[in-house]
């Protein structure tokens, strides 16, 4: 063998051993976040909220894709996307989430890895600083997919979790949002709970649930959603975050978060529906969204939105619902934060 071959597989072999991944040709890093849909309108909005939304929106999308570009699996950086807004109180996930009518904080969250596919969820959790790292680790570290209440706490703990008082997730702007929908349910009929009735996401109330889906150099897709539900909700009800295929989902071909009303989601089986449309019916990604969003959700009276990718790196960010946080960033140089029904 040449000294010129010799080199030539010895550089191969230490490519091989490098830990951080090979760029593959074909595949964009993109990442696509959101931070909630409903009424999100410019003349409701003074200039400093929108300015702190879209900050928020921003740190997100920047630490997910931070990890993209280094190398990282698009699982990690939905995780980092979410994570950064679940710290951020003016979120509706982790610290400032919304209240249950107790005046309690139920956070659901799920991360789904399309490449296996596998997928982790936790919901109605009090204690649990960074819901999303906890779906992470029911994914990775338990024989589960969903872990609720107590038991998802207790796991937390053998897990090692950072586990917080109640009151870390308070915050007064979520205890005045209760106490004006509870003032509103109380004029309501009493067979018509505020948090289900049609329309109910039309109230400026709740808003922020947050999402991220992301593809890597590897052409992983993966979505993780994270959220405290809505505004006076009854103890122990769970929403579409945590149910794989409703408000999340991934697989080969296709990543869906999705923000809005749950029940809604759940019985559509929104993010799973969008993805088998692309799957079976090989439907672009924007049409299989439009045909969801603008079509069977709409027609069913739900209000709200997704962002969805698939593995070419379309991407779509669509909401029947009068805005939706949203943003977008790709290696194609493209980046984006948008709130209203238009472009911006
Ligand atoms: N989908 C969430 C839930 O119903 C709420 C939201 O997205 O605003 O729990």
């Amino acid at each position: 063998m040449s000294r010129l071959q010799l080199l030539t597989l010895a550089l191969l072999a230490a490519s091989l051993g490098r830990a951080a991944p090979v760029p593959a040709a074909g595949h964009p890093l993109v990442i696509v976040i959101h931070g909630g849909a409903g009424v999100i309108e410019r003349a409701r909005m003074t200039p400093e909220r929108e300015a702190s939304y879209r900050a928020g929106l921003a740190a997100a999308l920047d630490a997910g894709y931070t990890v993209l570009e280094h190398g990282g699996s698009s699982l990690d950086a939905v995780g980092a996307a979410v994570r950064t807004m679940e710290d951020d109180p003016q979120f509706n996930a982790g610290r400032g989430a919304v209240l249950n009518h107790d005046g309690i904080c139920e956070l659901d969250a799920a991360i789904m890895d399309g490449s296996g596919p596998r997928a982790g969820a936790v919901a109605g959790v009090h204690h649990v600083k960074n819901p999303i790292d906890l779906a992470r680790l029911v994914m990775d570290r338990s024989a589960h997919v969903l872990l609720a209440g107590a038991g998802a706490e207790e796991f937390a703990l053998a897990q090692g979790v950072v586990l917080v008082p109640e009151s870390y997730f308070l915050t007064p702007g979520r205890v005045h949002e209760l106490e004006e929908e509870k003032r509103a349910a109380a004029s309501q009929e009493p067979t018509a709970p505020l948090p289900l009735r049609p329309g109910a996401a039309a109230q400026p109330k709740g808003l922020g649930t947050v999402g991220a889906v992301a593809l890597d150099r590897e052409g992983r897709l993966a979505a993780a959603t994270s959220t405290g539900g809505l505004t006076n909700k009854l103890y122990g009800r769970i929403g579409d975050t945590p149910i794989i295929g409703a408000g999340t989902y991934a697989d080969e071909s296709c990543a869906v978060s999705g923000t809005g009303q749950g029940e809604f989601y759940i019985r559509q089986v929104v993010a799973y529906d969008i993805c088998a449309m692309v799957h079976y019916q090989h439907l672009p990604l924007a049409q299989a969204v439009d045909t969801m969003i603008h079509g069977k959700l709409r027609r069913s009276g739900g209000e709200g939105g997704v962002i969805a990718l698939d593995r070419d790196g379309n991407y779509a960010m669509d909401f029947n619902s009068a805005g939706m946080h949203r943003g977008v960033r790709d290696s194609r140089g493209h980046r984006e934060i948008a709130m209203y029904r238009d472009a911006n």
